[in-house]
């Protein structure tokens, strides 16, 4: 690990300031950018320790929405109660991610800038050629393994899956992230890595992520996240989905369902052919695994992630039929 300097922000302000430099990078809780740090990915100049500054680690819930600070913990957000009786969907994506020792360390903020566990990514002293790492030099996953890698939102330059799991659940419920001087829908924030596999998310030099905002809706307080995995704890996903669903008065019409995808796709993917397709249809196992299929309109696979684009609409069945009562 190259050495670097580090310094604790004064302030918000001093944090933003700090960033305009080149090679500085935010320390939250590390449990990323530590790890990154050691295996040669990430060649910080300067670590600016933010994880003290107050005010940010706040979690409201009232009758408007969900708001968690930017600082919050995934463990003090996975057992807020508050947040699990508006949007269970959020709670089971945390409470199901990493580590309970991760959790406790791990801040809201940095998950959402969590990178992609390409195995090739992450050892530059094997693998070289990596567009995400060093733009130009090629894939090294394209003819290696690709078993965790991506089917949604690829391209020849870079087949990498975003990792995370809360992000996915953020997506389908429309939350806004605050950057301070503007918001920004989760979904927009994401880029695919497609055309540009370094640039990952909107996120400029000067700002941060302060805090995650998200809207009361009845789809969201009937929904669930679904991780399936190569084994049951400490594990990211081979496919995953976030589901909320509201019925009409008749309590089996769909007039509100949400779909997101996670561990099949470059970013955060929200499945909105799905949720076309339901809208307005009755909640029946064999309409709900029609529609499912939909989600994969467009994967482009290399044989060992072949199985994703099986695996990933079933996922989705089995969470809507869940959420709907009838699994
Ligand atoms: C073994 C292991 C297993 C894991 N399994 C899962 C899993 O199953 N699911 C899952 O979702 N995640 C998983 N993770 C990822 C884990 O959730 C993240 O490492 C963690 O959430 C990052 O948060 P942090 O506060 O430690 O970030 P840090 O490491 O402090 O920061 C991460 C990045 O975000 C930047 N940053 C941090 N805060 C801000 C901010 N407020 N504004 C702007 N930039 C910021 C930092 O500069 C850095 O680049 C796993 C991690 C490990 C090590
Ligand atoms: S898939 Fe993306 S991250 Fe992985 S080696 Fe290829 S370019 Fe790098």
């Amino acid at each position: 690990m190259r050495d670097f300097s580090y310094s604790r922000a004064g302030s918000l302000d001093e944090a933003r300031q700090a960033t305009l430099a080149p090679g500085a990078l935010l320390l939250a809780g590390g449990t990323t950018l530590l790890d990154l740090a050691k295996c040669g990915v990430t060649e910080p100049e300067t670590v600016i320790d933010i994880s003290h500054l107050p005010g940010l680690d706040a979690i409201t819930v009232d009758e408007e929405g969900i708001t968690i600070g930017a600082l919050a913990r995934m463990s003090a957000v996975a057992d807020h109660p508050g947040v699990k009786a508006a949007l269970p969907a959020v709670t089971e994506s945390l409470s199901l991610a990493a580590s309970a020792q991760l959790r406790n360390m791990a801040t809201i903020g940095g998950n959402l800038l969590q990178r992609t566990r390409c195995t090739y990514f992450r050892d530059p002293a094997t693998f070289p050629a990596c567009n995400k790492r060093n733009p130009g030099s090629g894939c090294s996953a394209i003819g290696g393994v690709t078993r965790n890698h991506a089917v949604l939102g690829t391209s020849e330059q870079c087949i990498a899956s975003y990792p995370g799991d809360m992000a996915i659940a953020l997506v389908a419920f429309d939350a806004v992230l605050d950057l301070g001087t503007r918001q920004v829908p989760v979904e927009d924030f994401f880029l695919s890595y497609a055309d540009a596999p370094e640039k990952e998310t909107v996120l400029q030099p000067g700002e941060m992520i302060l805090g995650v905002k998200l809207r009361n809706t009845a789809a969201g307080m009937r929904s669930t996240y679904l991780k399936v995995r190569d084994r049951q704890s400490y594990e990211f996903a081979a496919a995953s989905a976030a589901v909320g669903l509201e019925f009409d008065e008749d309590g089996k019409t769909i007039k509100d369902i949400r779909v997101a995808l996670g561990g099949v796709a470059s970013k955060p993917w929200r499945a909105r052919a799905v949720e076309h397709a339901l809208v307005g249809k009755v909640l029946e196992a064999e309409t709900v695994a029609y529609a499912a299929r939909l989600a994969m309109d467009g994967a482009v696979s290399y044989s060992d992630n072949l199985y994703k684009i099986e695996l990933a609409p079933r996922v989705v069945t089995r969470a809507i039929l869940t959420v709907g009562g009838l699994a």
